[in-house]
């Protein structure tokens, strides 16, 4: 939900000011979920989304959170191509502690009252062996194990999408694709982060990583010989790039007037705290925006292969339209004169528009 949304608001104002279709909490004491489901639109398809689980502060965080989450995912479905909806899902608590069999298979239940309207995947806090849990309770699930028939972790996909969006965006500011030189500073090594550092330090380009697990943090500086950064540091950086691999709501009116960057492009959804204002920002300072739905859709993209059956050659075959892509949009943000984020909802808009009047035919 975009910062100026406000939490005073009744939830079914804030369901209407984005055009939320539904929302469902689930509450099993018994196995001590505490979970919202949000649903934002379906007219692609079923709405696809991942399961969060984080340790939020409040509820009120926790369903901004769903509900910004799942309007992202509307439209990078709408973006890449794919026929479905979006949704996200997000479950309260802290996933080293709190998360438990019973736990996800009762969320599983919940998913599979929802009749195939929600389908979900991993996401920040959860992994495939959850979605293994959840898939003993629905089908309802995608990114389940491939030994089980899945199409396994969609992280390498997306952190391969991220990186053609690096490039993408590097071409454009330096003229030549080539990372070899460039420094790239990588926040959140997580699932999406490692992978994604793996890839830049394949062709040689200088990287810095932040995460608050040190542990992590020691283990991918000295497999890739990443320089590991303080967490509070990064934002005064003179690099190349940044590559928010965390949280969300990292760009914001605070950091853009701190950063040197000359782009930012990572997998974090949701990276613009305010999607106006700080994209206008970002534009007066020269910063270049690689929006975030739209590069990291390709662990979106093997969660659908999943549930079609295409494979992983066509998997990998629409996550390298991200490259083109990215251009695509950085192109009509030029000639337009509007925030990339803009260009590419615009874009997004256009193909829901155009197949809802398509469904008018019976
Ligand atoms: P993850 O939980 O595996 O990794 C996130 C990492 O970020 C963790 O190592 C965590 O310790 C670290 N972190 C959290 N807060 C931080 C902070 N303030 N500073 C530095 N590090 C911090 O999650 P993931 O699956 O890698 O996803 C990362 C981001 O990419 C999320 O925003 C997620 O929504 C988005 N995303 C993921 C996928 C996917 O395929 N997994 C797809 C699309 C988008």
């Amino acid at each position: 939900m975009p910062a100026n949304s406000s939490s005073d608001s009744s939830i079914l104002e804030q369901l209407s000011a984005y055009g939320h279709k539904k929302l469902v909490y689930c509450n099993d004491p018994d196995s001590g979920l505490k979970a919202i489901i949000a649903i934002h639109d379906t007219t692609l398809g079923p709405a696809l989304g991942g399961t969060r689980m984080w340790s939020y502060a409040t509820e009120g965080e926790a369903l901004e959170d769903a509900l910004r989450l799942s309007r992202g995912m509307t439209y990078k479905s709408a973006i890449t191509g794919l026929n479905l909806g979006g949704g996200k899902g997000v479950i309260i608590g802290d996933s080293r502690k709190d998360k438990t069999e019973t736990l996800m298979r009762s969320y599983g239940r919940f998913i599979k009252n929802l009749n195939g309207e929600f389908i979900t995947a991993e996401e920040m806090g959860t992994n495939t062996r959850d979605m293994e849990f959840i898939r003993m309770e629905t089908n309802y699930v995608t990114g389940v194990p491939e030994s089980i028939g899945g199409a396994g972790n969609p992280a390498p996909f997306t952190a391969q999408g991220v990186y053609l969006g690096i490039k993408a965006s590097v071409k454009e500011v330096f003229g030549t694709d080539m990372l070899a030189g460039r420094t790239i500073v990588v926040q959140g090594i997580g699932n999406v982060g490692e992978h994604l550092v793996a890839l830049l330090r394949k062709e040689n380009a200088e990287v810095l990583i932040s995460d608050i697990n040190q542990e992590q943090l020691t283990y991918v500086a000295r497999k890739y010989k990443a320089k590991p950064i303080e967490a509070d540091k990064i934002f005064g950086i003179d690099a190349d790039v940044y590559a928010p691999c965390a949280m969300g709501a990292t760009v914001n009116n605070k950091t853009i007037e701190r950063m040197k960057f000359a782009i930012i492009a990572g997998s974090a959804n949701n990276q613009l705290k305010d999607e106006v204002l700080d994209s206008e920002l970002l534009m007066k300072k020269g910063i270049l925006f690689a929006p975030d739905y739209l590069i990291n859709a390709g662990g979106l993209i093997s969660c659908y292969s999943e549930l079609t059956g295409f494979g992983k050659k066509r998997t990998v075959q629409l996550t390298e339209n991200i490259y083109e892509a990215t251009r695509n949009v950085i192109k009509l943000s030029k000639a337009e004169q509007i925030p990339t984020n803009i260009a590419v909802n615009r874009i997004a808009e256009k193909r829901i528009a155009d197949i809802k009047k398509i469904k008018s035919t019976y």
